[in-house]
């Protein structure tokens, strides 16, 4: 018999992913930090859960069934996670995307099988705005759903009944505090109260990028942005359903400058090739771990999420002449 896993499905192969000891952010925070691998999903990215749930949940629901169809307006983690899910329940994949976003990104949709809309950008108001336009796909399209996931609850749901559980196990019940950024806020808020379940004195920190309004949201009540980030995939303006009720206790800001130290010290001593949102996810674990550590009462134990794999940001994170375009720090390997 083997301890190793094997999975009779290959939807099963989401989620229960392995938890590391990250050892220069442990020792920078004075605590053990520890990276849930979410970079470790099928479609190497924490949306693959949110993408499952979703699907789950429009089946349960009866919305969703044999020839149906999955829509959703976005360019990025959730599109993937939606089309290899799909694809494994027998639906066809619509994935709206606004025509400025990269080759690689529409070229990974297409490779998956999903059929793209490209949209101009615009702005929320405008109605041809991609989000309200894969809506309006969804409503026109026979035996379509809308995945909708900033508004629709299941995605949250995925982070609550999946991630916090394994978390609370993978750390045997040790665990002081947890922290990541917002994109659709599913995975802060459903790990959050997830966790608080378990033990309601865990901290629970949002870490924001630059350019998002949730820092001064939970600072002082006001949803204001300041700065900008090139990070994908976080960066939140307004309170999302799934953001309503997150158990968030405390805040950190973090620089793209700060999360690509993370990202390059991680690579380099640790062997990880990770997204910017890890990186910055990783500082605010930082950040928590040293606040926690003030109290006292023995070695503090944080947990945060590495959210996706490195290799989707060849052409940008990890390529000098784009981050010299963007006025951000070029990697010393890469000079
Ligand atoms: N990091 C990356 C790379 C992502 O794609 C996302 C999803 N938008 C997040 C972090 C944030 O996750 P959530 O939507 O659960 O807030």
């Amino acid at each position: 018999m083997t301890s190793l896993p094997v999975r009779q499905n290959t939807l099963d192969l989401i989620g229960n992913t392995p938890l590391v000891l990250l050892k220069g952010p442990s020792e920078a925070a004075g605590c053990e930090i520890w990276g849930k691998c979410e970079f470790a999903n099928p479609g190497a990215s924490v949306k693959d859960r949110a993408a499952l749930w979703i699907i789950r949940d429009a089946e349960a629901r009866g919305e969703l069934g044999p020839g149906g169809t999955v829509v959703e307006g976005t360019a990025g983690n959730t599109g993937i996670g939606i089309a290899l899910v799909a694809n494994a329940r027998g639906y066809k994949t619509i994935i709206v995307i606004p025509d400025n976003q990269s080759k690689e990104k529409m070229d990974t949709l297409r490779a998956l099988g999903a059929e793209l809309v490209l949209v101009p950008p615009t702005k929320f108001a405008d109605p041809n705005h991609f989000v309200h336009t894969s809506r309006r796909i969804a409503e026109e399209t026979e035996g379509a759903v809308w995945a909708n996931q900033f508004d629709n609850v299941a995605n949250r749901r995925a982070h609550i009944e999946g991630t916090a559980p394994e978390i609370w196990e993978q750390m045997e019940g040790r665990v002081d505090g947890f922290t990541c950024a917002v994109g659709t806020g599913g995975t802060l808020a459903g790990v959050g109260m997830g966790l608080k379940a378990f033990d309601e004195n865990i901290r629970i920190a949002l870490t924001d990028p630059f350019g998002a309004a949730l820092y001064n949201y939970y600072a002082n009540g006001e949803l204001k942005a300041e700065g900008s980030s090139v990070a994908e995939g976080i960066g939140q303006g307004r309170i999302t359903a799934n953001l309503e009720g997150a158990p968030v206790d405390t805040q950190f800001r973090i620089s793209d400058e700060e999360g690509m130290e993370w990202v390059a010290r991680l690579l380099r001593e640790e062997g990880l090739c990770l997204g910017l949102s890890s990186g910055i996810n990783v500082a605010g674990a930082v950040q928590l771990g040293k606040q926690l550590g003030q109290s006292g009462g023995g070695r503090k134990r944080v947990a945060t999420i590495l959210c996706d794999t490195g290799f989707r940001y060849l052409s940008s994170l990890y390529n000098a002449e784009w981050l010299e375009s963007k006025n951000l720090p070029v990697f010393d390997w890469l000079r």
